[in-house]
């Protein structure tokens, strides 16, 4: 999967998702990618979601869209990817990746999947991630 999350000047909020699917899949297989809510979601008024891992997990707890309710709530993108990812996790024994940036442009890249490379770029400045447990949530 390739993901992208971003927040423009004006304050419009997107997401895209990207993927081949899952090795071996049924022919006809609809993953979580093209689904709306599971594969990502966008709010001009939250924050925008990309989401990665096992797709049949996510779309059974809408993942994006869940990460995009605990922002709701007040939770910061970490906290809110990580409450997202422990649920799937704990409710349906899913692993999977989020990105996640809210409407004042704070972003985090979370999973429990066994790595996730990221990259982030803001205000001329790149960063990017490809350590397999870097940020690897372990104690959830
Ligand atoms: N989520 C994708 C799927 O299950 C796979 C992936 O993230 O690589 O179709």
């Amino acid at each position: 999967t390739v993901g992208a999350v971003a927040l423009d000047k004006h304050g419009n909020l997107a997401y895209a998702t990207s993927t081949g699917g899952i090795i071996n899949k049924m022919v006809g297989r609809v993953g979580d990618s093209p689904c709306v809510g599971s594969g990502g979601y966008a709010d001009n008024d939250i924050g925008a979601v990309s989401t990665t891992g096992h797709g049949e997990s996510i779309i059974k707890v809408n993942l994006a869209r869940l990460a995009i309710f605990h922002l709701q709530q007040g939770k910061k993108p970490q906290e809110a990817a990580d409450a997202a990812l422990c649920y799937m996790k704990t409710r349906v024994k899913g692993l999977g990746g989020i990105i996640v940036v809210d409407k004042s442009g704070e972003w985090a890249a979370r999973w429990t999947s066994v790595s996730m490379p990221w990259a982030s770029a803001k205000d001329d400045k790149l960063q990017f991630g490809i350590v397999p447990g870097m940020v690897h949530i372990t104690d959830i």
